[in-house]
């Protein structure tokens, strides 16, 4: 059974002082929704005061991209162990990395391996841009992002009794465009090409019990229909997790 799992990315929203009212506004609605792993992904700068904010509750913090190496001379660049000191989880590959940083499936890996490394809970993103998706490429796109984003950890890590990562699929021209997949496409996209990719790597149980997500234009009026699918275990979520009363609609919507 894949415990429903709920994250919100904020991207490069919110202030620390912003992100302190935000977060006191958000928990005590979002704290009462059992049964779901529920995840906040604020920019790096108010980590720690969201970290002081949510001790004690059962909401989930991550960071939205890291560094493979422990330290070094890189600058402007956030390592995995000062994320893992605040946070359990980290966004890895979102596609705007991948557009605007030069993100490739080969930075993916070794951030990956690093976050696993460092016990850190990657939410890894796929998906395919507009242009692959009407030329027909997505099965190719998206099975060719798996293999090489999760390539080299097989037998690393006990992948079979905890898988510790969870995949985003997320179509990029669903992305803040509020036109998002239709659940039943997005669900085809999960149990026909990102679950076989990963039985292929790894197994049929582990592929079974891996996490996968969907993001693109989720908001609280469609987020039903998604979770609706056995295939899709959750979301992640950007723009409407900005907004209390959405995102908590959102993870009371992915109570199973
Ligand atoms: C995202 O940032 O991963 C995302 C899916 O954004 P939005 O929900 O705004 O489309």
């Amino acid at each position: 059974m894949r415990k429903p799992f709920v994250a919100g990315n904020w991207k490069m929203y919110k202030t620390v002082a912003e992100a302190r009212q935000l977060v006191s506004e958000l928990v005590p609605g979002l704290q009462a929704v059992e049964g779901v792993e529920k995840v906040i992904c604020p920019p790096f700068t108010s980590l720690l005061a969201v970290a002081s904010l949510l001790e004690g509750t059962n909401i989930g913090l991550g960071a939205q991209n890291m560094h493979w190496e422990a330290s070094g001379a890189y600058t402007g660049e956030i390592s995995p162990p000062m994320i893992a000191e605040l946070c359990r989880y980290v966004i890895l590959g979102h596609s705007e990395r991948r557009q605007f940083f030069g993100e490739t499936d080969d930075s993916v890996n070794v951030k990956l391996q690093s976050a696993l490394a460092h016990g850190l809970t990657p939410i890894v993103c796929v998906g395919e841009t507009l242009n692959e998706f009407e030329n027909n490429q997505t099965v190719e796109v998206i099975s060719r992002q798996i293999h090489q984003d999760f390539h080299g950890i097989q037998g690393l890590f006990d992948l079979e009794n905890n898988p510790p990562f969870v995949v985003a699929y997320e179509p990029i021209w669903a992305i803040g465009t509020g036109k998002p997949s239709t659940a039943d496409g997005a669900a085809t996209i999960v149990s026909e090409v990102i679950r076989p990719a990963l039985k292929d790597m790894f197994g049929d149980s582990v592929s079974r019990a891996v996490r996968v997500l969907y993001g693109g234009s989720v908001k609280a009026s469609n987020a039903a229909e998604f979770f609706s699918e056995v295939e899709i275990d959750g979301a992640l979520v950007g723009g409407a997790s900005l907004n209390v009363a959405d995102f908590t609609q959102i993870a009371q919507s992915a109570a199973r």
